[in-house]
């Protein structure tokens, strides 16, 4: 598998959980510094509502009984079991902006999203879904499908965008079943041009409502349509802080553009967005040794809440990776669903050309799909370590 050279860096086998590597190692480190001082205050805020909270369903019910458990022996310097969970420090910042008839309903959606994968249980709906508005991209990153052209040319029937009446018909379904949802995938969101009108649509829906873009489309009117949305976080792809490096990763974006289209959304946003809740977050991939995230973070941190590099994953080239010997589960079967611009159901985004993928929304509720013998066998398959039978998972690092 020949890669553009300026990858040089070895594909991990990794879940796609944030780690404390991907974060500026400085005092603020979400994921390195101790939430001890809030373990007390956020276990009396959900005891609190919990007792309040109506809770119907058993299992909702046990969930926040382990919760607190979990806070109960982190107080007396107890060790966690499996199944045991206190919130990591980006979560507890959103924990306390949370109204208070939200705590529960957050409690269960970040446990689900983060406890499930590992434990391999099962809710009726995935913790998180991605939605994606247009699988067309402006750009042709080296590290994206986006640069296979037998997948991003006219031509091969991958490229589309998506109908406002099939969006409506996902969030109508899953509105109150699921918390996490992304717009993102496998085109640029920013280039739909009613995203405005989807956003709209997903107001007070969600808890965990972000959107991904390489923010080189960015204007005035489309920062104002971001940031008055009911968006809970915007991410920004951008991986170097040099221009010929930039420009040599995102194939096909000018690095004067997107550093004036920084300059506009910080000055929009702390002129006319102070009150906002919406973190945003600069995340880049690490394709080359030579990046650093220290470099990285110093560098934009005017810009955002937060600057991360994550690791490098071959989406490139999915289905031309050497077969591996990796026989852990995927993650991405009980976490996530991604639902492409047609209503084409996948488990992730690694298969970009949807081998995985058997049904459509069009003709089924989320829930029978998640639900459903085809994704029952893929599991299956995956826990009694068979997954060299399919075709991507056998040449995927994802675990
Ligand atoms: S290709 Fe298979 S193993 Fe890889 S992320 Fe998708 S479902 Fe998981």
């Amino acid at each position: 598998m020949k890669r553009n050279p300026i990858i040089n860096v070895k594909t991990a086998i990794t879940d796609r959980f944030l780690k404390a590597d991907n974060f500026p190692t400085k005092k603020n480190n979400p994921l390195l510094i101790s939430s001890q001082n809030s373990n007390e205050k956020i276990h009396t805020k959900i005891k609190k509502s919990f007792l309040r909270y109506n809770c119907e369903n058993l299992k909702d019910k046990k969930i926040i009984e382990t919760v607190l458990k979990g806070y109960e022996k982190t107080h007396k310097g107890i060790y966690l079991s499996e199944s045991e969970f206190i919130l990591k420090l980006h979560e507890i910042d959103e924990f306390f902006n949370l109204e208070e008839e939200d705590v529960i309903r957050y409690i269960l959606y970040r446990y689900k999203y983060n406890k499930f994968p590992l434990l391999k249980t099962l809710d009726n709906y995935p913790p998180c879904i991605q939605i994606e508005p247009t699988s067309v991209c402006n750009l042709r990153c080296i590290m994206c499908y986006q640069s296979d052209k037998t997948f991003s040319g006219k031509s091969n029937g991958f490229m589309g965008f998506m109908k406002f009446d099939l969006f409506k018909k996902i969030i109508d379904e899953i509105e109150g079943k699921i918390e996490a949802v992304t717009f993102a995938s496998r085109g640029e969101p920013t280039l739909h041009p009613e995203l405005d009108k989807f956003l709209n649509y997903c107001k007070d829906k969600f808890l965990a409502l972000k959107l991904n873009t390489n923010a080189t489309l960015l204007n005035e009117k489309k920062i104002h349509s971001l940031l008055s949305s009911d968006l809970q976080q915007l991410v920004l792809s951008i991986d170097e802080k040099n221009k010929e490096n930039y420009e040599k990763i995102r194939v096909n974006a000018k690095f004067e553009i997107i550093m004036k289209n920084l300059k506009m959304l910080k000055e929009i946003r702390e002129k006319h967005y102070k009150k906002s809740k919406l973190r945003i977050r600069i995340s880049g991939v690490k394709v080359n040794t030579s990046q650093s995230i220290e470099g990285h973070n110093e560098f934009y941190k005017e810009f955002a809440d937060e600057v991360i590099l994550v690791d490098y994953g071959p989406w490139e080239s999915a289905y031309d990776e050497p077969v591996n010997e990796i026989k852990e589960p995927c993650t991405e079967l009980y976490r996530m669903m991604y639902v492409w611009y047609d209503g084409k159901v996948n488990p992730c985004d690694f298969d970009y050309k949807s081998l995985l993928a058997k049904e459509n929304v069009k003709d089924n509720s989320i829930k029978s799909i998640w639900k459903s013998d085809y994704y029952s066998k893929l599991r299956d398959l995956h826990m009694s370590k068979q997954r060299k039978q399919l075709e991507p998972c056998k040449r995927c690092t994802n675990s």
